[in-house]
């Protein structure tokens, strides 16, 4: 090592925790660059020397288990490589069930895991005991194994990894902090530290808990909250056995693994607590809190319910730190928003050894090539917005997601904390309506309509919840009248300069560069031709164009167009989605319900599909200018109207008065994703991700590869064009209306497996239940493959017969959609 830092680096690497040490492994090994890695005080010494240890692999996102995956077959064969030991065994893991409830989340997660390829199998009290006889089981219903689980030690992997850095040519420095940045142009040119300064072309933070505030000084927001997390190291216990699998009890809210033939025993408990809204010390080095007995007496009650020898094991340590928690429980990766050359690692929830291999390994990737290299949408820092600056928001949600880590998962919870956060100017309106609500990215949401008599709020069950009738109401109300959605929350862009077009055009796969009043539905893809953000454009005016997406992606799309615009080039991006609040109206009903509160023509003539327009209402006896999107996600007759946020309420009365007659009813989000499943449209992040093309998920019609005209992913997809697909979406439906889809479910094919689904519903038009999924086969996935296949789903363990159909469910001709 030594001792006086470079003047210059390629790239610096900040933080010496394992993230940070896998990052600039992974970049010399993988990427041949000039990494250098500057730690504040000395290696490991944040949250990494103390953590337990514990090493899982299955998430609920297929890319995220695969980095995780690979966290483990790193940890397997590091040590050959530099000599270091990471203490890595291949202990497996038991996840203990007390409850029916936790059986079923269970039994999908091994159905999930089979879909991801993980061998996770679910076995009785008996077998549990078999395995960890100084168990009690009598109260268990069952448990999942996942014999490739295990656990290693988290300072060796660092050193570990640190060591290999340095074999691969990274530079590394101890007592080098970090602090500030030189900006120029949006992009950092050079890093200050305590021991001078070094000029770079990129920078990764990975500064653990201290991350947001080494973010704040180059102005990236990084929302992590420090939380205490205690464990304990008992003394030798008779019978603890070093080949133990790990434990996790979720529903007495603890996890064992064994160490030096004692436990560490630690937990999830429902009243977290936040270490500071603050700054963290910088000089929290190698330090702990003082122990908290109080704090952890509930899971020492817990402990020896489940291990009754523990009651009468010393107790040789207490481990009580912080780690970096996130408001939904997942850690924060990648370029962020707000400079180009600024990558984040960090916010690891108490999972950062078991991800740090693979993070560090993806993370990599993404710096060196500006792309990531598969969907970590989950993990993206780009799924965060301005509402993350709000630091006590952050806090309380972060709390609440720490204080369900163990919780069973119910299908379609939502968060209760910091909430009501943003509201469209609806919202007392839809209130009084019976509006039940979710939230997204910080909005207030309708999800749907309790009716008289209902409780308005979500009841959680594994199977059917109580808005099942209620939504089924508003689809029928769409597909027969009419419903109005308040949709105000989605983000809207204006796009505007001289070159506007000619930059949309190389941004966007489809034909943007239409006559003003047109709207183009369109994917932007990545330079491998996979889907980065799926939305709709429309053209304004000859240099202005107004864009409109999905509500949890306003900074990440504002961010890919953003940084697309080729250089020189007269265009920028405006975010005005404050201005207009959006209602949809939509249903075989909305012509005749829109004509009663505009003059404005709505003919198929004068405002055909596809179009925009601006239209005058007459509201509450004033005129109200507006622009109408003649579009769908529903597969109904209906428009976007999207009007100036101050007039929306009255827009609103007006519309509920005029269409009340005619079977309007206000409809939310639940029912659109039904409504959707039955058309068979696309949900970005779902169905469509980074890593589909257009020509995988039956979108090759929104794509211009005929016209010539260079466009970013052209490339790529000229190659996948040619070739027969390897996978392609396709949706399925059950026969027994009962069955739960979710997404994840295996998808078999003459018994073998094909894929998995992407997204899950139910249909209430046709009575069915619905996923959607891709069929995947190296030998080539075309239509006679698929029409000739005998399916079936594994639902929850249990194989469901399925029919597979390549055109949409319901209206496959779209003339509902044009009448
Ligand atoms: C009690 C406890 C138990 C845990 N158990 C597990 C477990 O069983 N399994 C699991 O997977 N995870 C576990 N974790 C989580 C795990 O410890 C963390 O997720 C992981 O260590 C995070 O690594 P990191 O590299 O992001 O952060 P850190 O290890 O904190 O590293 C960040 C580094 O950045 C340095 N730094 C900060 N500011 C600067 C600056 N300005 N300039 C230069 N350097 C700077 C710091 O000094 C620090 O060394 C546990 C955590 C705790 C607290």
């Amino acid at each position: 090592m030594t001792n006086s830092l470079p003047d210059h680096a390629e790239i610096v690497v900040i933080g010496g925790g394992i993230i940070g040490c896998s990052v600039a492994y992974h970049l010399a090994r993988d990427h041949g660059v000039d990494v250098v890695l500057l730690e504040r005080s000395k290696l490991t010494g944040g949250s990494t020397w103390h953590a337990a240890g514990l090493v899982g692999q299955l998430r609920s996102s297929a890319s995220i288990t695969q980095v995780l995956r690979y966290s483990v077959d790193l940890y397997k064969r590091l040590a050959a490589e530099t000599g270091l030991e990471t203490g890595w065994k291949m202990t497996g893991c038991l996840r203990l069930a007390m409850t029916d409830q936790r059986w079923t989340e269970y039994q999908r997660l091994a159905t999930t895991a089979q879909s991801f390829g993980l061998d996770m199998h679910l076995i009785s009290p008996a077998e549990v005991k078999r395995m960890w006889p100084l168990m009690r089981t009598d109260d268990l219903v069952g448990a999942s194994f996942l014999p490739t689980d295990g656990q290693a030690s988290p300072s060796d992997i660092a050193q570990s990894l640190a060591k290999g850095a340095r074999m691969h040519g990274a530079r590394i420095f101890e007592d080098a902090a970090v602090t500030g940045f030189d900006i120029a142009d949006g992009r950092v040119t050079a890093v200050h530290t305590n021991r001078g300064t070094i000029t770079c072309e990129k920078v990764v933070n990975c500064a653990g808990q201290w991350a947001r505030q080494v973010g704040e000084k180059a102005g990236v927001l990084v929302p992590l909250q420090p939380v205490k997390h205690q464990y304990i190291i008992t003394q030798p216990i008779a019978g603890i056995t070093t080949d133990l699998p790990t434990l996790r009890d979720p529903d007495r809210l603890t996890y064992f693994k064994e160490e030096v033939g004692g436990l560490v025993m630690g937990g999830y408990e429902p009243n977290p607590m936040a270490w500071t809204l603050g700054d963290v010390p910088d000089d929290f080095t190698f330090q702990l809190f003082d122990d908290d007995w109080e704090h952890f007496e509930q899971h020492i009650a817990a402990a020896t319910a489940r291990i009754p020898a523990m009651e009468t094991a010393g107790v040789k340590r207490m481990i009580n730190g912080p780690e970096s928690f996130t408001p939904d429980g997942n850690f924060i990766l990648g370029q962020a928003p707000e400079r180009a050359n600024f990558f984040v690692g960090a916010g690891f929830n108490a999972f950062g050894i078991a991800s740090g291999g693979g993070a560090g390994w993806v993370l990599a990737q993404w710096v060196a090539s500006g792309e990531a290299p598969m969907d970590l949408w989950v993990v993206d820092i780009r799924r965060f917005s301005g509402l993350h600056r709000d630091r006590q928001w952050v806090c309380e949600r972060t709390l609440e997601a720490y204080a369900k880590h163990y919780t069973v998962a119910y299908p379609h919870e939502e968060y209760l904390s910091g909430r009501p956060r943003i509201v469209s100017p609806l919202y007392d309106r839809l209130k009084n309506l019976g509006a039940v609500f979710g939230s997204k990215l910080g909005w207030e949401r309708a999800n749907w309509f309790a009716g008289p008599g209902e409780a308005a709020k979500d009841v959680y069950a594994m199977g059917r919840q109580n808005w099942f009738e209620p939504v089924g109401r508003e689809h029928q109300a769409v597909r027969q009248a009419a419903g109005l959605f308040d949709q105000s929350s989605f983000a809207k862009f204006e796009f505007v300069g001289k070159d506007a077009a000619r930059a949309l055009s190389y941004i966007c796969a489809n034909t943007v560069d239409k006559p003003p009043g047109q709207l183009t539905y369109t994917q932007l893809l990545n330079s491998r031709g996979g889907i980065e953000c799926d939305l709709t454009v429309a053209r304004l005016e000859e240099d202005r164009f107004y864009i409109v997406t999905g509500t949890g992606f306003r900074t990440h799309d504002a961010a890919w167009i953003t940084s697309h615009i080729p250089s020189g080039m007269d265009a920028r991006l405006n975010d005005i989605t404050e201005r207009f609040g959006t209602l949809s109206l939509m249903g075989p009903r909305s012509r005749d319900i829109l004509e009663r509160v505009t003059s404005s023509d709505l003919g198929n003539s004068a405002f055909p599909f596809g179009t925009i327009r601006p239209i005058e209402c007459d509201v509450d006896g004033a005129s109200v200018r507006l622009l109408a999107l003649r579009v769908t996600y529903v597969g109904e007759l209906g428009w976007e109207l999207h009007a100036p946020i101050d007039a929306l309420a009255d827009l609103f009365d007006a519309l509920m008065a005029a269409g009340s007659p005619l079977g309007l009813k206000p409809a939310g989000y639940r029912a659109i994703e039904s409504l959707r499943l039955e058309k068979g449209y696309r949900a970005w992040g779902a169905d469509i991700t980074p890593n589909d093309t257009p020509m995988e998920a039956g979108l090759g019609w929104a794509v211009k590869l005929k016209s010539g005209t260079d466009f970013l992913g052209r490339v790529a997809l000229e190659k996948i064009a040619v070739e027969p697909l390897k996978k392609r979406l396709v949706a399925f439906t059950c026969d027994d209306p009962t069955v739960t889809l979710l997404g994840r479910e295996t998808i078999l094919r003459d018994g073998a497996q094909v894929g998995y689904l992407a997204s899950g519903g139910y249909g209430y038009t046709l009575g069915k239940p619905i996923g959607l999924g891709y069929v995947r086969s190296s030998a080539g996935v075309d239509a006679d493959f698929v029409r000739s296949g005998h399916y079936e789903l594994v639902v929850a363990q249990a194989r469901v017969s399925t029919q597979a159909h390549l055109e949409p469910l319901y209206d496959p001709a779209g003339q509902r959609v044009k009448a």
